[in-house]
């Protein structure tokens, strides 16, 4: 297939666009690089084998879009693109509303002008909110969002699901990520943003660069097994491989569906870190702070629906993950 990957220079849309090439696809890449960089393209495409056509420039821009379009047929969208940090979205709610939710239906609209309707969409584990239990399973009720870029999340969801009733030719594929973390094995490629880490895996990597002090566990006082809280950490390499999973069957059915990408497995902040000195051999200096505001005890995936429809089984552990971003974090930089 001829694939358009909107946000395809970013962490989790990079590593997806090395897997498309490898399973034998085509891909453009629509990114603006307001949160990645250049060099991505070039890596990808040493990884993948083969080279993309890259288009700098905004989602949000429709006649842009006509023309990547008209250039080509495009066959399917992954559709990454979008603004994530969540305490910014806090601050910044129009911007965040306008890119993801504004950016998702332009690109809609000039998916249905240009005659594709298969989409692949990057949502969250966020949707389940705080009130369902973990294991999150699909079926389960969307939850409250506690910020805008968790509102983002629902409410594209249900352009969606929407867009699925009224049209049902569609062929839409709702991606629940866990916790993406780690790197390319190769050292080429991970996570590169331009704005401020916010999430655990940077931190420790940061803590562990001497890049800060510390690191701050935000609460020991949970109802959990070492009081720190429970998250579901996906290596992203596993996460591309369930987008070629994701994309096939999106292709073959028509309709909206929903899967989970987790391993099912809940690590602790306390056993991540952990994790990462025993892959890496070095100390992370840790420091035990307040809780963080929103933050749920619990949060990891019923994996039972991807497993069965998507044959989806994540095959990467918790060391492999630690293990990758070290070497992407100090390859070729001592
Ligand atoms: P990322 O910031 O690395 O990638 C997003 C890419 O989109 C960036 O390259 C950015 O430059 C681009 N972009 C932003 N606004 C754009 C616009 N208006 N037009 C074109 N390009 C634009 O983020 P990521 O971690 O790779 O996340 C990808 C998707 O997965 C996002 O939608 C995110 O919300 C979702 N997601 C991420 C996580 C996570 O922990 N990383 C978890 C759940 C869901
Ligand atoms: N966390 C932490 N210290 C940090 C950053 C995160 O203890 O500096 C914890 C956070 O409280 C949560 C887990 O690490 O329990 C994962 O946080 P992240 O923001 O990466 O993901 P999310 O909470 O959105 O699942």
């Amino acid at each position: 297939m001829n694939v358009l990957v909107t946000g395809g220079t970013g962490y989790i849309g990079s590593h997806t666009c090395v897997a498309l090439l490898q399973a034998g696809h085509t891909v453009v890449i629509l990114d603006n690089l307001f949160n990645s960089k250049r060099e991505a393209v070039g890596r990808i495409e040493a990884l993948g084998g083969k080279p993309v056509r890259f288009v700098q420039g905004d989602m949000r821009d429709s006649a842009l879009l006509g023309e990547i379009f008209a250039a080509q047929t495009i066959d399917a969208v992954i559709h990454f693109a979008g603004l994530k940090a969540v305490g910014e979205s806090c601050a910044e709610p129009l911007e965040y509303y306008g890119t993801n939710i504004g950016g998702t239906v332009t690109l809609l609209e000039a998916m249905r002008a240009g005659g594709c309707k298969t989409i692949v969409f990057s949502s969250s584990a966020t949707v389940y909110g705080g009130q369902n239990p973990s294991p999150f399973r699909e079926d389960m009720p969307i939850g409250q969002a506690t910020c805008p870029y968790g509102s983002t999340k629902i409410y594209i969801e249900q352009i969606l699901r929407d867009l699925s009733a009224a049209e049902p030719d569609w062929h839409i594929s709702l991606l629940r990520y866990f916790n993406p973390a780690g790197a390319h094995a190769s050292g080429l490629l991970g996570e590169d943003p331009n704005d401020i880490p916010n999430n655990l895996m940077p931190l420790i990597s940061e803590a562990a660069l001497g890049k800060r002090s510390e690191l701050v566990i935000f609460g020991s006082d949970y109802d959990t097994p070492d009081g720190t809280c429970i998250r579901d950490y996906i290596h992203v390499l596993d996460l591309a491989d369930g987008h070629i999973k994701a994309l096939a069957r999106a292709a073959a059915t028509q309709g909206c569906e929903t899967f989970n990408l987790g391993t099912g497995k809940g690590l602790s902040v306390l056993e991540l870190v952990h994790a990462f000195e025993a892959a890496t051999g070095v100390k992370i200096p840790c420091r035990i702070g307040p809780r963080r505001p929103g933050d749920i005890a619990r949060c990891y995936a019923d994996t039972t629906k991807a497993e069965q429809t998507l044959h989806f089984v994540c095959t990467r552990s918790a060391e492999d993950m630690c293990a990758d971003q070290w070497r992407w974090l100090t390859a070729g930089k001592e």
